[in-house]
Formats: C-alpha cells, sequence, structure tokens
C-alpha cells in the first residue's frame, strides 16, 4: 500500500485475518476479512506515524470449562517509521514506503489476545476429580473426601 504525503488521513481497510493456535485448539476470528481503521499522518521532516485500530471476535473453546468461548478484542496499535531514525523509530510493517497491513494486524491482533480465553471473566471451569462443568454444577458441587487413615487409626484409638 502505497503511503501518500500530505497531512493526516483516514483510510478504512478490509484485512483479512488467519486463525489463531493457541494451546493446541484453533480459534477463528470473526470477522474473518475485519476492517480496520488506519490513521497515516506525516510527521515533520520525514517519515510517518500510524495508529491501528479494529475489533474482532475471537471463537474457540474456553480455556478453563471447554464450552465455546467468543471473547471480542478491541485493538489499537501504533507504529513510527522515520528512515534513518535508527531502529527504534524503524517500523517492521513499512518497507520503501509500503506497509504490511496484513502483517501488522494480524501481529497486533495476536497481542491483544488475553493469555486466558475464557468463556466468560467468572468462569470456575470444570472440576478436577469429575470434570463435570462447574458453572452448571454450581459451588455446592463437591465430592466425599476419601478418610485420612492417620485420623482413621485416631479413631481406633478413641473406642478402646
Ligand atoms: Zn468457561
Ligand atoms: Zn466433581
Amino acid at each position: 500500500m502505497r503511503l501518500s504525503a500530505g497531512a493526516g488521513r483516514r483510510l478504512a481497510l478490509d484485512v483479512p485475518i488467519e486463525p489463531l493456535i493457541l494451546g493446541s485448539e484453533t480459534y477463528t476470528v470473526d470477522p474473518s476479512q475485519v476492517t480496520v481503521e488506519l490513521d497515516v499522518s506525516r510527521m515533520t521532516g520525514m517519515g510517518y506515524a500510524l495508529r491501528l485500530r479494529f475489533a474482532a471476535t475471537l471463537e474457540g473453546p474456553c480455556m478453563r470449562c471447554l464450552q465455546p468461548a467468543a471473547p471480542t478484542i478491541e485493538v489499537e496499535a501504533w507504529e513510527v517509521d522515520r528512515p534513518g531514525g535508527g531502529e527504534e523509530l524503524s517500523s517492521p510493517y513499512v518497507r520503501e514506503e509500503v506497509l504490511d497491513l496484513a502483517a501488522w494486524t494480524r501481529d497486533a491482533f495476536a497481542l491483544a489476545v488475553p493469555v486466558k480465553v475464557l468463556c466468560r471473566e467468572d468462569c470456575v471451569g470444570l472440576c478436577p476429580i469429575c470434570a463435570a462443568d462447574l458453572n452448571v454444577a454450581g459451588p455446592e458441587h463437591r465430592h466425599e473426601r476419601a478418610p485420612d487413615p492417620r485420623w482413621a487409626k485416631l479413631g481406633e484409638l478413641k473406642l478402646e
């Protein structure tokens, strides 16, 4: 994409996003072609400041209870590219005034995805003993503990 010179410009562009693999699960992105808002401003002197904004929904299993999860991820990212400005002012997505918007969109989305994808923030997950969904089973779900043999011995002593 050619960046035109001049003051600020706002562009709306459609960019495809591929599914993400998190853990061993595949999470699809809805929409798979997301409309991003790109602000391009020419900095004083040479170079560009870029801002990328979009929102997309990640769809896949909840990492706690395995039920479907579909959190909406809001993304906002910035890049600065200034020729001769050194490493910090050189965007990896800009080459010869051409912006690799697909790569930037994909990376910015991957960075914005939470460490744990959950069906809801307070998902309580599965019972560690029987794998029942505790969101459904409720807080009263519990198992009888096997009696500790040491306490059993103590009980015998008391009985004598
Ligand atoms: Zn869940
Ligand atoms: Zn259980």
